[in-house]
């Protein structure tokens, strides 16, 4: 991907600083964006995959060259060490002094569709933790589970710290599947950006603890290790995004914002959730309980199934890494 598409794809996102994802901070220091706009192009036909600039599957993946290094040195790298996870020293001397090009919600690497044209919508909910972002919102996932709706759970570190027995019961429900949302919620870059107000991790290794420690946390919950991350504010740089993909998971993002952080009131959650299309993914949040999440859910997931939509978890279309 050039620089100039590059920044087509992530001008938007500067231009309109819409929250997506996760966090109380921005939750006070952003106020609530309305629907962002400048997502609205993405309705109309379905493109096949690979037509659409945006579509970056699990195949495009485990082809880019994530660091934008030349000749894919990382790449190469991260193939000859493929079958055993790298330690936290390995993953700091392969990218010491390796530069990011790229920094937003849409870089190379980062999966914000399914591979598929079919009528299929992953939904997935953040759970974010934090002093204030650590609530449980029960209606949301009542729902989900009276209507056998699977889902893809983000969990951080500080959630399910706060959330023990819930967690344990998450986990046990063959509809979800739980996902890697970090450790301490961070950004996740090798040079300490930001955003909303949110200090990233500054450097290689504080990418692996990012990821490393919650993926221990998960693996001891669940049994294995999650497939997929997403950072928190879901912000990250191309070689951050290799390193996830070196440590074994996929950095999934999403084109449809469902609920702007759990800003959203449940009209505003209905009227997003039903702009998506086939191989939609759907961000949203399962900590807010005082949201409009759960209502706006509740309303919009009828509407889909009838409109001949079927909901799946991220693994039932996304392919492992191999
Ligand atoms: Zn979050």
């Amino acid at each position: 991907m050039s620089l100039s598409r590059r920044a087509l794809l992530t001008a938007p996102v500067l231009a309109f600083p819409t929250i997506a994802a996760c966090g109380v901070q921005q939750r006070s220091a952003d106020p609530p964006a309305p629907f962002p706009a400048d997502r609205a192009p993405r309705s109309g036909p379905p493109r096949p995959p690979g037509a659409d600039p945006s579509i970056v599957t699990a195949e495009s993946v485990d082809t880019a060259s994530p660091t934008g290094a030349p000749a894919d040195t990382a790449h190469a790298t991260a193939r000859s060490t493929a079958s055993a996870t790298p330690t936290r020293a390995e993953i700091i001397s392969r990218y010491q002094g390796v530069q990011p090009t790229a920094w937003g919600l849409e870089v190379t690497g980062v999966i914000t569709r399914l591979p598929t044209r079919d009528r299929v919508i992953a939904l997935t909910f953040d759970a974010c933790g934090g002093p204030h972002g650590s609530g449980y919102d029960q209606a949301l996932i009542d729902n989900l589970r009276e209507n056998g709706i699977p889902a893809t759970l983000f969990l951080n570190s500080r959630w399910i710290d706060a959330n023990p027995r819930v967690c344990r019961d998450l986990a046990a429900e063959p509809l979800f599947e739980i996902a890697n949302h970090g450790t301490v919620h961070r950004p996740l870059s090798v040079s300490g950006r930001s955003a909303y107000g949110i200090s990233g991790t500054h450097d290689a290794g504080e990418v692996f603890d990012e990821i490393a420690v919650n993926r221990d946390r998960i693996q001891a919950l669940v049994g294995r290790p999650p497939r997929f991350f997403r950072a928190g504010t879901a912000h990250c740089d191309n070689v951050a995004t290799a390193i996830v993909a070196d440590l074994g998971e996929h950095v999934v993002n999403f084109d449809v914002n469902g609920d702007a952080g759990a800003t959203f009131s449940a009209g505003q959650v209905t009227r997003a959730a039903l702009t998506a299309r086939p191989g939609s993914i759907v961000i949203a949040h399962l900590n807010h309980p005082e949201g409009g999440t759960a209502q706006g859910f509740a309303k919009a997931l009828p509407q889909l199934a009838a409109a001949g939509y079927r909901f799946v978890r991220l693994s039932d279309q996304i392919r492992a890494a191999q």
